[in-house]
């Protein structure tokens, strides 16, 4: 880095274990140093056990803000002061601002989601879309579309212990918002083909593509796509996982999770700094194209 740090210099963190391998240091390090602020993202590798003394300390130490990301997510929101209507919906929170004292969340992977599809000019507003998934990511993309104006969400998820959460966001889908939500059984293969031929968009918001489970889809094969459906990975590594290399194969439009990635922290940046992101220096630095 060729920017000086001085007395001057403010922290921006993010408040997560394991983290040392996020994107988001090196994102947020060349969006400030491009535009002259003086900034410093940095990472803290920070679990449960200590969040509530690393809030305390942020805090005092009058830091401007920080992401959040696992396991915190949940966990952080009975330490701040205000959370915005998305992250209560969500029940998790991803950055927060410090107001002179004042600690607000919010949750941006949501809108980073429907700003990534803006960007392709990808609509699904007044629409039918199909998710796999009922965790973190899915959550907030399901309740930010639905707020958005998606005019249907078919959620499919396996019958593990994450199931509940997916009842529970379809309630608050269908008691707060004018999009309709289900949730279906992942096995139950007559629905998933179904709701996916009506749909519009694919998502896949777990795990299945990445780590162990990386060379895996989360359909049972891929003639449960068609042509048509745009097909969206919230997995950026890898880059392409085995689902939308074979959708792209099938000759569907297909974008994996780092425009998502992306403006999730352009909208943090906006929130800490009051400055739009750069985000051609972001996408170069990140090396996307
Ligand atoms: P999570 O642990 O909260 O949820 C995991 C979800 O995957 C659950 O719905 C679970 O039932 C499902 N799942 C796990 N293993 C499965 C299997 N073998 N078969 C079927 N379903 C399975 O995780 P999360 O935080 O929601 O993350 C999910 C994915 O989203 C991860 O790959 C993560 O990297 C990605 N993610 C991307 C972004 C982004 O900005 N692009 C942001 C957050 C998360």
């Amino acid at each position: 880095m060729s920017r000086k740090i001085t007395g001057h210099t403010e922290l921006i963190g993010l408040v997560a274990t394991p983290i040392r391998h996020s994107k988001s240091p090196a994102m947020h390090n060349a969006a400030f140093e491009a535009l002259g602020l003086d900034y410093v993202y940095l990472v803290f590798e920070v679990g449960k056990d200590e969040l509530e003394d690393t809030v305390k300390g942020l805090k005092a130490m009058k830091v401007r803000g920080w992401n959040v990301s696992m396991p915190n997510k949940a966990a952080i929101v009975q330490y701040l002061d205000k959370i915005t209507p998305a992250a209560q919906m969500c029940g998790a929170v991803n950055t927060v601002i410090n107001d002179n004292g004042i600690l607000t969340g919010t949750i941006t992977d949501g809108t980073g989601f429907m700003h990534s599809l803006k960007e392709k000019n990808i609509d699904i507003i007044n629409k039918k879309i199909t998710v796999v998934g009922v965790g973190g990511a899915a959550t907030a993309i399901c309740i930010q579309a639905a707020l958005d104006g998606v005019k249907e969400i078919s959620i499919f998820n396996r019958k593990d212990d994450f199931f509940v959460r997916g009842e529970e966001n379809v309630k608050k889908i269908n008691n707060n918002t004018s999009c309709h939500a289900s949730l279906y059984d992942l096995d139950d293969h007559e629905a998933l083909k179904r709701e996916i031929d009506e749909s519009v968009l694919f998502v896949n918001a777990t795990n299945v593509g990445m780590g162990n489970l990386q060379g895996q889809m989360v359909l049972p094969d891929i003639n449960y796509l068609n042509k048509d459906i745009i097909v969206y990975d919230v997995i950026y590594s890898p880059e392409e996982t085995e689902l939308l290399k074979q959708a792209k194969a099938m000759g569907c439009q297909t974008l994996n999770g780092i425009g998502m990635m992306l403006y999730q922290g352009a909208e943090a940046f906006k929130l800490w700094t009051g400055e739009d992101m750069p985000i051609d220096v972001v996408k170069k630095e990140l090396g996307m194209s």
